[in-house]
């Protein structure tokens, strides 16, 4: 039996890649419907993230002729890309068994849905969509987002190379996803900590349909930033691995500057402002760090990610011995 698929596309000011995108969703969905990779009910819901243009008309449009097919969601205001994808898979996590997150510039090759859907029902929660080549982007755009991965994997976030949000979800994985509360969305960060069986796809990156990307280089870099600070108090500890080595430094430097006096080289007053120096340094680096550490913690509570997720729960009653059925346990 196959299962419904809600496909989540985050739209802002996309009216001239939208008439297309839709075209080439309706002939995936059918030829997937043919083959029996989705089941009937399955739909694409465009996210308006407070477009400008006439997005939301287009969409309302695309509903009104095809209700079977097209659905759409109107966020009140600009929320930004992550938080337009979220809200698409929040308002759909209790009514499908699977969901796939696509922009909506067709840059994202659309013949990797079947595959991901493949190893979907293989028994893979999470299936990322991974570009196997960046011909078509600017070598700026390449070296960026490189030094962007390479950046976060050293500042200790597991992120999954080169996979962008193409990314498909089990419905069982959404509620787990509905369990943090974080504001700074970094959705890249979060799913791999979610957990649960996962697979790559490879597929190729296309230019851009139509129209210009949305994300210009201000808001890549607050991305990048954002992505880094919400998963990483490594810039925090840092300081303290600063303080200390300032610390160790200003011992060394006391004791010189003592030598200095001792033997008699030193102006009148070099020796005492030398030390203070130093000395006041390291423990302000030092203090700091301390208290980095500290705002790590809370920065770690305020969050309130889950503490852990609970993939499977086998049990069976004292008295009758009736194990109780996955399907309750799953939700
Ligand atoms: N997008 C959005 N809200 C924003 C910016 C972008 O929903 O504030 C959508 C946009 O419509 C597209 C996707 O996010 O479907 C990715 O944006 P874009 O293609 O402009 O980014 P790029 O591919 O250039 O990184
Ligand atoms: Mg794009």
């Amino acid at each position: 039996m196959a299962d419904i698929l809600y496909m989540i596309i985050p739209c802002y000011n996309e009216e001239e890649v939208l008439p297309e995108t839709a075209k080439r969703l309706r002939e995936k969905f059918a030829s997937l419907a043919e083959r029996k990779l989705i089941a009937a009910g399955s739909r694409v819901v465009f996210v308006n993230d407070g477009s400008k243009d006439a997005t939301w008309r287009i969409i309302q449009e695309l509903h009104r002729t095809e209700p079977g097919l097209f659905s759409g969601i109107d966020l009140a205001h600009n929320s930004g890309h992550q938080n337009a994808v979220l809200a698409g898979l929040m308002t759909v996590k209790d009514i499908c068994d699977v969901s796939i997150t696509m922009d909506a510039d067709l840059q994202d090759d659309i013949n990797a849905i079947d595959e991901m859907l493949v190893k979907y029902y293989e028994g893979n929660h999470v299936v990322y969509g991974v570009r196997s080549a960046r011909k078509t982007d600017t070598f700026f755009k390449r070296f960026t987002a490189r030094s962007f991965y390479r950046f976060m994997k050293l500042m200790g976030a597991d992120i999954v190379y080169d996979h962008a949000d193409y990314r498909l979800m089990s419905s069982r994985v959404l509620k787990e996803l509905a369990g943090f509360r974080e504001v700074n969305l970094f959705l890249r960060g979060l799913v791999p900590l979610i957990g649960f069986q996962s697979c790559k796809v490879y597929y190729e990156r296309h230019e851009r349909f139509a129209g210009k990307s949305k994300y210009p280089l201000k808001k890549m870099l607050a991305f990048a930033v954002n992505g880094i600070t919400s998963f990483s108090t490594k810039p925090l500890k840092l300081i303290t691995g600063a303080g200390f080595l300032m610390s160790l430094i200003s011992a060394a430097a006391i004791i010189w500057a003592f030598v200095v006096k001792i033997i008699g080289h030193s102006e009148l007053g070099w020796s005492s402002t030398m030390c203070s120096i130093w000395f006041i340094g390291g423990m302000q680096l030092l203090a700091l760090g301390i208290i980095g550490e500290y705002i790590g913690k809370i920065y770690a509570e305020v969050k309130q990610r889950p503490r852990f997720i609970v993939a499977e729960f086998i049990n069976s009653s004292g008295e009758g011995g009736n194990s109780i059925a996955e399907k309750d346990i799953e939700r």
